[in-house]
């Protein structure tokens, strides 16, 4: 499921193939994807404007498309982007593609169709109707602690929650809290200073390394809990076989020992 450093991926690969080009069609194969807006509404807006930079918000991809036009993009469980050069096959899942004048295409490739395509004027208002929290690489270490310590519930559980902060999931929680060797059920009240300034280092580094690599799971460190979580997998620090347990509503994978609970 794309999280944070998959969707800033995603932002950077838009960036550098999708830009500056004037659009000529939107093709949609499939308007599940699209939110609050028909498949010929978002072709006759977008027809004859130009992608010009793009905004990311934890999990969501803004793409402004001209004056008071943007182009909101969430990827679900599946999301990708493809850019396709003019004689390079569509994905048979595609949901929606873009053609440009010099006939690329950008598709948003989504097999499981979870994700949202929409057209908003304004994305400070799309923020507050989702009641999204401030993006996890835009807060301070002060802003992380006051939203973290005034919460009740488990750590795990407050990471998730886009409405506290924007763009962790399951899988980048769970290696956040393994980094700052803290067990995903932790009562966040009870973390002190020096632990959550420690899972806010653990937070910053994850999801900036994560992104230097392009979330590319072959190259990330072996060091890492992403690499060896599932049934049989051993913890990369002390050898000792992962634990599973439900916390915060989703599969949390941590080591019993060296994640010792508080
Ligand atoms: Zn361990």
């Amino acid at each position: 499921m794309p999280e944070l450093p998959e969707v800033e991926t995603f932002r950077r690969y838009l960036d550098a193939t999708s830009l500056h080009q004037r659009i000529t069609g939107v093709e949609v194969r499939d308007a599940y994807v699209l939110k609050r807006v028909s498949a010929r509404e978002l072709a006759r807006r977008l027809k004859g404007r130009r992608f010009e930079n793009s905004h990311r918000h934890g999990k969501h991809l803004f793409v402004r498309a001209g004056d008071e036009l943007w182009l909101r993009l969430h990827f679900g469980m599946t999301g990708s982007l493809e850019y396709l050069n003019h004689d390079e096959v569509a994905p048979k899942t595609a949901r929606v593609i873009f053609r440009f004048e010099d006939n690329g295409r950008l598709a948003f490739d989504d097999q499981r169709k979870f994700g949202e395509i929409e057209l908003t004027e304004d994305v400070d208002e799309f923020l507050q109707r989702r009641r999204l929290g401030p993006d996890a690489l835009e807060i301070s270490l002060s802003q992380f602690k006051a939203i973290v310590r005034e919460r009740r519930g488990t750590v795990k559980a407050i990471l998730l929650n886009q409405q506290l902060i924007a763009g962790i999931g399951n899988l980048y929680a769970d290696e956040i809290l393994f980094r700052a060797r803290m067990h995903p059920a932790t009562e966040a009240t009870r973390l002190s200073d020096k632990n959550l300034r420690r899972l806010f280092r653990a937070m910053r580094y994850v999801l900036e390394k994560a992104i230097a690599l392009k979330t590319d799971f072959n190259r990330l460190p072996k060091s890492w809990l992403l690499t060896h979580r599932g049934k049989g997998g051993k913890c990369p620090r002390c050898g000792r076989v992962l634990k599973s347990a439900a916390i915060g509503g989703r599969t949390s994978w941590f080591c019993a020992h060296c994640q010792k609970r508080k």
